[in-house]
Order: structure tokens, then C-alpha cells, then sequence
């Protein structure tokens, strides 16, 4: 499934590792990427194979489509922990709150940007099986 995905993922990635994490009960799947290594990591948790294959394709793929948000994701983040460098030690509760509602708005635009891109993706690999199977 991941080598018909491949074209999928961005080119600065060499090396794409999947693992299953049979402790994991909280996820799905998750991502991890590493830029400097140019690699990433799926990791398959034991709620993935309950899934239909067109979710586990639609599952694979919103993974995939974190490399692409990510960045800016973490940018928004970088600034933010700029901005409120103290935050742990910070006894501001107007401070605090301000910094939790800004990450929380930071982590909805990406998982919503990543959720077109995850919908965009999955309405083309339709099209594209519905060509190959017109019955
Ligand atoms: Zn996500």
C-alpha cells in the first residue's frame, strides 16, 4: 500500500520506516519526520488494522500530508515559544491562557489544512480507480 503512495511524500524524503506499535491504544498511526536525515517513521498502532483499506489508505495519507503542513506548523510553534519563552515559570494566567489558546489554534489550522489535502488526495486516487475499474 505505502510503495502505490510513495509519489505521495515530498522529495527531500529518502528513507520512509513503518513500525508497529502493538502498546500504543490511544492512535492510529502517527508520523514522526526528521528533516535532517531526510526520513520519517509511521508507526501503525494496533486501531489501524481495523480498518477498511480505503480507510487505512485515507489513514496512511493524512500521515503522509503532515510532512507537507508540518513545517509551518512548527514555525507558528517556534514563534509562539519565542514570544512566551517563560511559560512554565510564568504566573501570568492571562499569559498562559493566551499561550494555550494560540497553540490550540496552531494544531486546528493544521490538522484542518491537513484534512483538505487528505480529502484532495483520496478524491483523486477515487478517480484514478474508477478509471482503472469503470464497472
Ligand atoms: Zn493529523
Amino acid at each position: 500500500m505505502l510503495d502505490e503512495l510513495g509519489i505521495l511524500f515530498p522529495l527531500w524524503m529518502q528513507t520512509v520506516r513503518v513500525r508497529f506499535d502493538p502498546e500504543d491504544k490511544d492512535n492510529v498511526a502517527y508520523m514522526t519526520a526528521d528533516k535532517e536525515y531526510r526520513r520519517c517513521t509511521i508507526r501503525i498502532c494496533p486501531a489501524f488494522l481495523e480498518l477498511s483499506d480505503w480507510q487505512q489508505t485515507e489513514t496512511l495519507v493524512h500521515e503522509i500530508m503532515h510532512n507537507f503542513n508540518a513545517p509551518v506548523g512548527d514555525a507558528a510553534m517556534d514563534q509562539l515559544n519565542t514570544l512566551y519563552h517563560d511559560r512554565e515559570d510564568d504566573e501570568d494566567i492571562n499569559r498562559v491562557l493566551a499561550y494555550k489558546v494560540a497553540s490550540a489554534s496552531i494544531a486546528r489550522a493544521v490538522e484542518g489544512v491537513n484534512q483538505d489535502l487528505t480529502y484532495m488526495i483520496m478524491r483523486l486516487l477515487e478517480r484514478q480507480k474508477t478509471k482503472q475499474d469503470p464497472g
